[in-house]
């Protein structure tokens, strides 16, 4: 492994002092779980790493009915998966932090480090996405907060200014009648990267379509929204008919590539598959 020197900064204006002193050649550091792979495997050679994990009152979860849910960029993946409030209101979140790695990985990987390293098969991206969550960013400049569907530009590429740390995560609180669902699809059950990923979250009315968010990982360069999907949706009856068409305009929608993982013809079938899946279960969810 290349030396570096190492930081461990007790505010946030230290670490981005430290950051802006390094002249583009230091990376933070969270959970460490997606970067020390990167350093080992020669991807990223940073001089410089900054440990944010010594910083407090970073880890937090909070809800409110108005505001919904805040966590700060060190609240870990199993702290959203074993919070019962996320499962109770953000259910498709909870599923998809229980989806990453193993355990271990949880108890060390945050949601934040999953949302910064952007790539287009992380699992909590589509599920926040769906339910229309915002990221707080704080820099030189001070604090500004991005809607997630506009934070990401391409494989592990985000809007993110250099010196800029990923604070908080907030996400809306879900209207009555919400069901939220995420469905990985890899080559393993345990331990794998996503091949495809559908997330959505729906609003009945009167058994009307009321408000519906579909979001696709692995399939594009970003996690991605289906705007053609959701607008045929939309005031709808989801009946099986209208699952299987939103499906199909889903399927059109997505861009997947072939990779060691999958071939594109296979995601694009599984695009097709799952979404059916997903819908069906955010139906009776919202039911
Ligand atoms: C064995 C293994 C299995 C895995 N399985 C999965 C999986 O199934 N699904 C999945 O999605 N991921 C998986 N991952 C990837 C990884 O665990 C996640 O992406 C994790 O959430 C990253 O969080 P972290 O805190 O460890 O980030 P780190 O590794 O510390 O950082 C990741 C990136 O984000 C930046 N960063 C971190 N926090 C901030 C911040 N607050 N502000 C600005 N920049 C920041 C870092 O500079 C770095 O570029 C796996 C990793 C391993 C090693």
């Amino acid at each position: 492994m290349k030396r570096f020197d190492y930081f461990e900064p007790p505010t946030l204006d230290d670490a981005i002092e430290l950051m802006q002193q390094a002249n583009g050649r230091a990376s933070f550091m969270a959970g460490g779980t997606d970067l020390l792979v990167e350093i080992k495997e020669h991807i990223r050679l940073p001089d410089t790493v900054i440990n944010i994990k010594k910083i407090p009152n970073l880890d937090y979860l909070t809800y409110d009915d108005v505001t919904g849910l805040k966590f700060g960029a060190l609240t870990t993946m199993r702290a959203i998966e074993i919070s019962m409030l996320v499962q109770e209101k953000y259910a498709g979140l909870a599923q998809a932090a229980r989806e990453v790695g193993s355990i271990q990985i949880r108890n060390r990987a945050t949601v934040a480090g999953n949302i910064c390293r952007a790539s287009p098969s992380a699992d909590t991206l589509p599920s926040l996405i769906a339910d229309g969550a915002a990221v707080k960013l704080y820099g030189p400049n001070g604090e500004r907060t991005i809607l997630m569907e506009a934070f990401f530009t391409g494989p592990g590429k985000t809007v993110m200014a250099e010196d800029e740390v990923l604070i908080e995560i907030a996400v809306p609180p879900p209207p009555p009648h919400t069901g939220k669902v995420y469905i990985k699809h890899g080559r393993r059950l345990a331990m794998e990267l996503a091949t495809v990923g559908v997330a959505v979250a729906l609003t009945l009315e009167d058994n009307i379509c009321k408000q519906v968010r579909l979001v696709l990982g692995a399939v594009a360069p970003t996690p991605i929204r289906v705007p053609k999907a959701e607008a045929f949706l939309q005031g709808k009856i989801v009946t099986d008919e209208a699952i299987l068409a939103a499906a199909k305009l889903t399927q059109e929608t997505a861009r997947p590539i072939s990779d060691v993982r999958s071939s594109a013809a296979y995601r694009s079938e599984m695009v097709y598959v799952l979404t059916q899946r997903a819908l069906k279960n955010a139906v009776e969810r919202a039911s």
